[in-house]
């Protein structure tokens, strides 16, 4: 390809609303243009790299003897009814009419029609089956944002593997997890996986693969000595006992004037409270509505609710927090003065880390007064006891009760157990060894392939621009004729461009009529691996020069070797 004849639009400056590195280079670098929130155009740099991931992830998913189909993005509204996911998935969805009134759902993923398709198989010895596609998905977020990394549409490789039992499915699912990992590596980057919340999919076992980056909104918990690592929302710790003072015969209630938040108690001082209440001497009282019932939770004052695990414990339809209305009519005060200590047939859930807590400050349920020397198994009828907070930084791991690390991450893939969650009600059965039919046990597994694109960009750039590794580089070398007018100088970098382009590599040849400076400029930003230069003074010597964008050493080579030299180099990072 010669620069002067393609399209690769570089811009001065970022766009104005990008906060991602990802995104501001690869509208910068011309690899890809917003048409609307989070809707991308790719533009040819930007889908020669999508393609060289796509070829990245086929090849892995053909050797673990995946079948690759393509599934329509129009679901009939029927078959996400028969999975109950057309009423469960929400506002996510994107649903329209056809001119007869039909619903139609726009495939946000793949689980009921592929399960449609697998229901023609007949006997387990048809199986184990692996079936992928590479697909569109289209999902109305909520926030879309950081670029390619949250879009409403984008490509995504989704896998099924079908087998007749749970022992076929952990082969499966294993054989996913491996291909997973060579993927990531070959796209250039260290994945953690994690263990993670399954949410809408369903099903009971689930891996992500991650990567540590601040443009992700992922956090994960991750112990640095012993390896165990999971998203926030299943994260688990072990926190240090605590010794309570035995406190009061029963609780006491006292007026604390003004206090609204957990802080505002940590910092109150009166007579009857003379030292405060510190946060994790307090219990924070949070009303929920899960399926038309006010529900109150419990967390230590200095405690996040994570709602995922509350979604993930409490088998509910919907599932919101409480209007101040509605929490006024049920507990007769005003959040900040929240109690659960006689609150009657109200259904209380408790977090684990307030077990055995005695002493303990509390809402009375009575604007301006709190409850103290509450022990919360004497006085508190707890219905349910869950994990329900967040893990925090610095808490002890619960293999080895080392700190745990909390880090930001991009979620690059996820692979999920799902049994027979699909195969049940969209009735994909089997006959078995004994002539019985059996629902066929599923897994699914996906990638998205603009969102690895992105996070390859987060993991590799510098201050100049994007520094591809060379698996996924739209280029892998960039021949820069410094003065394209010269006979010399044009005709030894269009012989160098037909002798390396002969080798089988992807090059570029700058012959625009620019000054160095902005050539160098541009390659460095689109982030080339190499770049030779050929110019004038060097061609006096006999040679041109080879440098490298990630290491920046430049060496120079024997205009008659530099073909062979550049194709070698090449080769030798192709992984
Ligand atoms: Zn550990």
């Amino acid at each position: 390809m010669r620069w002067s004849e393609a399209f690769i639009p570089t811009l001065r400056d970022d766009p104005a609303d990008a906060e991602a590195v990802s995104h501001k280079l690869l509208v910068r670098a011309g690899y890809a243009r917003q048409l609307m929130s989070g809707v991308y155009s790719l533009l040819p740099l930007g889908q020669r790299v999508t393609q060289k991931i796509t070829a990245i992830i086929r090849h892995e998913m053909n050797e673990i003897g995946g079948q690759e189909f393509k599934l329509p993005s129009m679901h009939p509204r029927e078959v996400w009814e028969r999975s109950g996911r057309w009423d469960s998935v929400g506002a996510e969805m994107f649903r329209l009419e056809d001119r007869r009134g039909a619903g139609i759902a726009l495939g946000m993923t793949h689980e009921e029609i592929f399960t449609l398709v697998a229901a023609e198989l007949r006997s387990y010895k048809q199986l184990p089956q692996v079936f992928y596609q590479f697909q569109s998905k289209f999902r109305d977020e909520a926030r879309p944002k950081s670029g390619l990394l949250r879009v409403r549409e984008f490509t995504m490789k989704d896998s099924y593997s079908f087998d007749i039992d749970d022992a076929g499915l952990d082969a499966s699912f294993q054989r996913h997890f491996e291909a997973y990992r060579k993927i990531f590596n070959r796209l250039g980057f260290d994945a953690i996986a994690v263990e993670a919340s399954s949410g809408a999919m369903g099903g009971d076992t689930s891996i992500e693969f991650m990567l540590a980056s601040e443009a992700g909104e992922d956090w994960i918990a991750s112990c640095p000595a012993c390896g165990y690592a999971a998203n926030v929302e299943k994260a688990v710790s072990k926190l240090a006992p605590v010794a309570d003072a035995d406190g009061l015969e029963k609780p006491s209630k006292f007026a604390t004037p003004g206090v609204r938040t957990i802080e505002d108690l940590a910092s109150f001082r009166s007579d009857e409270c003379p030292d405060g209440a510190a946060a994790d001497r307090q219990i924070k009282t949070l009303v929920y509505r899960i399926d038309d019932n006010d529900v109150l939770l419990l967390l230590r004052g200095c405690d996040t609710l994570s709602e995922q695990k509350l979604m993930d414990s409490v088998e509910a339809q919907a599932m919101r927090p409480a209007t101040a209305e509605e929490i006024r009519s049920a507990l007769g005060a005003s959040p900040g003065s929240l109690g659960a200590v006689g609150v009657g047939d109200l259904y209380v859930i408790a977090d684990e880390a307030l077990r055995g807590r005695r002493d303990m400050v509390t809402g009375a349920n009575d604007d301006d007064f709190h409850l103290r020397g509450v022990d919360v198994e004497r006085d508190i009828d707890v219905k349910a006891w869950l994990d329900l907070r967040e893990v925090e930084e610095g808490e002890g791991c619960p293999m080895c009760e080392r700190p745990l690390a909390v880090l930001k991450t991009i979620e690059v893939g996820h692979i999920f157990k799902l049994g027979t969650r699909y195969s049940e009600p969209l009735e994909a059965n089997v006959l078995d060894q004994n002539g019985a039919t059996r629902p066929i046990v599923m897994g699914c597994y996906g990638i998205g392939v603009e969102r690895n694109m992105a996070a390859i960009v987060e993991a590799h750039h510098d201050d100049a621009g994007i520094v591809w590794p060379m698996n996924v580089a739209p280029f892998e070398v960039v021949i820069s004729v410094l003065k394209p007018k010269d006979v010399d100088c044009r005709e030894a970098g269009e012989r160098l461009y037909e002798a390396v382009a002969a080798g089988g590599i992807d090059v570029l040849l700058d012959d625009r009529d620019e000054r160095p400076g902005v050539k160098f400029k541009d390659a460095d930003l689109i982030g080339i691996p190499y770049r030779v230069t050929v110019g004038p003074k060097g061609l006096a010597e006999g040679v041109v020069e080879l440098k490298s964008r990630r290491s920046n050493e430049a060496r120079d080579l024997k205009i008659q070797h530099a073909a062979e030299t550049v194709i070698e180099a090449v080769l030798d990072e192709r992984r």
